[in-house]
């Protein structure tokens, strides 16, 4: 009943409130909500606002926060002239499952809000962002009519006061209502594939620390999720799967209040942005896609270099190790050498967080380069930031290096952990959207790492050379990090600056940088002969960093922006300022188009460089088990070693491989005269010069042969009853096939053979049949009137059922009707040879017939 006569009761002001809207809706918002106010003022006197804040820890900030220091219940005051008003959230996951991005300090989900008073109420309203709408355009008045706000949560208003209303939140915060935690699992995942957390318990969830600043609003949640019955114990890091903690911190940040300009993306500069549609533009390609960016702005404004009013200033966490603080620090400080060419003096300051300090790292005011150690690491190291969505100004970062415990030489578990990931974490199912900018850089860089100092240790370089690279390699990472923050993206082609020549001239290189940007993932510059020695890594930004800051941050007027920007777009044709990020991730076989934009490659010619890095891995094959086998130890180091090596072959095949079906690309605009057309085939030459190094070091009967005599040593050392669910004999065959099949993957792949052929139509000579001719030969002539091998037999049969999986595919496969027929020709042709075979060896009969039968079956009219 008493329900009944509240809603009965609140008709009528809404009736009122409705009328007083409608008289003077020619008024302005301000006074519309002035009008529901006064309407409200007359509603039954709830209770004061001192009742119920008793007992009530305050923390007054952004929005005063009172936490009941005996219940454990939260409410939030509002002030009055913050309704309506635009504000900031942030998540950062603070703690919880790795395998579910909920590690430590990981940015997550940036969106704009308001708060509005409905009734009795308060509703948090999350704003749509993604459009412009040029207030010149009439269209503008018809703005947003399309895009509703979401409410994400609506409560009671507990008590009022003059100023402002007390609303309870813990059906906010102690929720999902902020951000998803729990993730929503694709349902073609089978049931366990991935950790499931289960269900919020909301009873055992409780809050943290909770902070509250003039600016922003933070507090930290523990959330309790059980899952009686999980089928994913989701690894170690993981205490019981039935009971699962997830820390969460939700920020609430202030609208900044400055004269702060979007500077719009552009698509020959590699900048993170937020994504505008403009609706009031009829222009193709017309975007406002703003890019993101500190709000750095000149102390003296005349000045051609000034210091910023504000530097960006970055914390090195106390969790570091000592030694490596300076190096950190120094790293850091590199970024100036941009900044200058922005105008900017010390716009990076880099700072050593005291022991005695009382401020928190996870304090959002605070930039803090942390140092962690993970069970699992899922990026190795992330340089996120996060922005304003509405101008994309960066308003904070943290840079988290995950580092598994123990020594500077990270040594592999297990040989495949060594091999890099094919699969960029952001096609995770899980991954996040937004911001983050996930980056696998250190893993890749790891495994790098590890291998240039096997090879130089072999070569015979002392720990003091040793100690330098790996100096040179966390300069490169917190370089590249930093780099995100700024709010550079990748640039995957930046490593192709220099000529194989060029590489180890560190007069060059220390000039002008090993490579064009540190926002690539190179492989280590290791000279095959020590006296020839140059920088591992390149240790200072290079030409397109400087040029891209120049970009993002030199500041204009706004009346000579527009040309000022022009005039330093206008250079994106000088070679020292390629560019081309992962947007179309080349690390999977398939994707890519340029093989320049690649991961773990070097030099303006990656197939001379590559043929001398099979050539030196091959030679450090031979002294491995010498230098690795080591007295009174198991041989679990030689073992990871090989594996460190063998990922130098894959990492090179990888890379090689992308020049065949490959067409490089140019983003300059009309009129920039640049020598190039936008898409040029890689000449005919230049391709079968990549198919002749994979021939050599990948397909012929002896690509391995220098690994045979290691075999026998390959053995784990065992712990417990686990050799990671195999068997624990080593098998060579599996680890050459991997190195072979990621090169006929990307060559079978229906796009790399579908773009060979539509390449065709506009400068590609190397045709899919004399592609496929070209491999026939690599894979079956060498060994014709010989015994095949069992490496070879494999790429033999792996070969052949590439060629009939492109004859009989289904139609919705995407191979095109040119592949079909090269592939089906390749068949009968290998067919014809076979005949003409000798086989001394039953082994090889046996293989052969079975290639025979393949084919046959294959050719077969179904
Ligand atoms: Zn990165």
């Amino acid at each position: 009943m008493k329900s009944l006569k509240n809603v009965i009761w609140l008709l009528v002001p809404v009736l009122l409130c409705s009328y007083s809207l409608s008289a003077q809706h020619k008024k302005d918002k301000k006074n519309k909500e002035a009008a529901a106010v006064d309407t409200v003022k007359k509603a039954p006197v709830k209770a004061g606002i001192t009742d119920k804040i008793k007992g009530s820890a305050k923390s007054e900030g952004l929005f005063t926060l009172y936490l009941d220091t005996a219940k454990g219940t939260m409410q939030l005051y509002i002030k009055k002239e913050q309704l309506g008003q635009e504000f900031i959230y942030q998540s950062f996951s603070m703690g919880g499952p790795t395998s579910l991005f909920l590690n430590q300090n990981m940015i997550r989900t940036t969106w704009v809000f308001k708060i509005k008073k409905t009734y009795d109420k308060l509703e948090f309203l999350q704003a749509n962002t993604s459009f412009w709408y040029d207030p010149a355009n009439a269209v503008s008045k018809a703005a947003d009519v399309d895009v509703a706000e979401s409410v994400f949560y609506s409560d009671k208003i507990v008590a009022e006061d003059a100023n402002g209303y007390l609303v309870a939140v813990d059906g906010l915060f102690l929720s999902e209502k902020l951000d998803q935690v729990k993730p929503v699992l694709p349902p073609s995942l089978p049931p366990g594939a991935i950790f499931n957390l289960g269900n919020l318990n909301t009873s055992k969830s409780k809050y943290g620390k909770v902070r509250s600043y003039p600016n922003n609003t933070d507090v930290v949640v523990d959330l309790a999720y059980d899952n009686p019955a999980p089928l994913n114990g989701g690894g170690k890091d993981i205490t019981d799967a039935r009971y699962t903690r997830v820390r969460m911190q939700h920020s609430f940040l202030e609208m900044p209040k400055n004269d702060f300009r979007p500077r719009y993306d552009d698509p020959r500069v590699g900048y993170f942005s937020q994504e505008v549609d403009n609706l009031t533009t009829v222009k193709v390609a017309d975007y406002k896609d703003v890019i993101n960016r500190w709000n750095l702005v000149k102390k003296d404004p005349s000045a051609a270099i000034s210091e910023p009013v504000e530097p960006i200033v970055w914390w090195v966490e106390n969790t570091t190790p000592v030694e490596y603080r300076q190096t950190i620090v120094e790293a850091g400080e590199k970024w100036n050498e941009a900044f200058e060419k922005a105008g900017f003096k010390n716009a990076v300051v880099m700072k050593i967080m005291p022991d005695t300090a009382t401020w928190d790292p996870a304090d959002i005011r605070y930039n803090v380069i942390r140092w962690v150690s993970s069970a699992y690491p899922q990026y190795g190291a992330i340089g996120p930031s996060f922005v304003n969505p509405r101008t994309g100004q960066i308003l904070g970062a943290d840079i988290t290096v995950e580092w598994r415990s123990g020594s500077s030489t990270p040594v592999f578990d297990d040989l495949f952990n060594s091999v890099p990931a094919t699969e960029a974490p952001e096609k995770h199912p899980l991954a996040l959207k937004g911001n983050a900018s996930y980056c696998t850089m250190a893993n890749e860089l790891k495994a790098q790492l590890a291998a240039g100092m096997s090879m130089a240790e072999m070569m015979g370089a002392g720990s003091s050379e040793i100690k330098e690279m790996h100096k040179q390699f966390l300069y490169y990472l917190i370089l590249h990090e930093m780099g995100h923050t700024m709010g550079l993206n990748h640039n995957m082609k930046a490593s192709t600056m220099l000529s194989p020549a060029e590489v180890n001239n560190k007069e060059l290189t220390h000039k002008i940088g090993l490579q064009g940007s540190v926002m690539d993932y190179p492989a280590i510059n290791v000279a095959n002969d020590r006296s020839k020695q140059g920088d591992y890594y390149t240790t200072k930004v290079g030409p397109y960093d400087v040029w891209a800051i120049q970009f993002g941050y030199t500041p204009f007027a706004p009346s000579n922006e527009k040309a000022g920007l022009d005039k330093i777009l206008s250079r994106s044709t000088d070679p020292q300022l390629a560019f081309g990020n992962d947007a179309d991730d080349m690390r999977s076989p398939g994707n890519g188009i340029d093989p320049r934009v690649m991961i773990n490659d070097m030099s303006s010619d990656m197939i001379t460089y590559s043929k001398d890095r099979f050539i030196l891995v091959n030679t450090m094959m031979g002294k491995l088990k010498e230098k690795y086998s080591k007295q009174g130890q198991s041989f679990a180091e030689l073992r990871s070693r090989y594996g460190i090596l063998v990922n130098q072959r894959f990492g090179m095949a990888a890379g090689v491989s992308r020049y065949i079906g490959g067409v490089y690309v140019d983003r300059s605009f009309v009129g920039q005269n640049s020598p190039n057309k936008p898409f040029t085939a890689v000449p005919k030459e230049k391709q079968k010069k990549a198919m002749e190094v994979l021939s050599t070091y990948v397909f012929a009967p002896n690509a391995f042969a220098a690994d045979s005599y290691l075999f026998p040593y390959m053995q784990m050392q065992r712990r417990g009853f686990n050799f990671f669910g195999n068997p624990e004999d080593y098998k060579p065959q599996s680890t050459a096939l991997m190195v072979q099949q990621t090169v006929l993957s990307q060559f079978f792949h229906p796009t790399t053979l579908s773009r060979i052929n539509n390449s065709g139509l506009y400068g590609n000579t190397y045709s899919v049949a004399e592609v496929f001719n070209d491999l026939t030969a690599a894979i079956f002539n060498a060994d014709l009137k010989t015994s095949v091998n069992l490496y070879r037999e494999n790429l033999q049969a792996e070969y052949v059922r590439a060629l009939t999986n492109v004859v009989n595919s289904a139609p919705g496969a995407g191979y095109d009707n040119a592949s079909k027929a090269a592939a089906y020709n390749s068949l009968k042709k290998i067919k014809t040879s076979l005949g003409t075979a000798a086989s001394p060896d039953e082994q090889t009969k046996a293989h052969r017939a079975y290639i025979n039968f393949m084919i046959e079956k294959a050719l077969a009219v179904k």
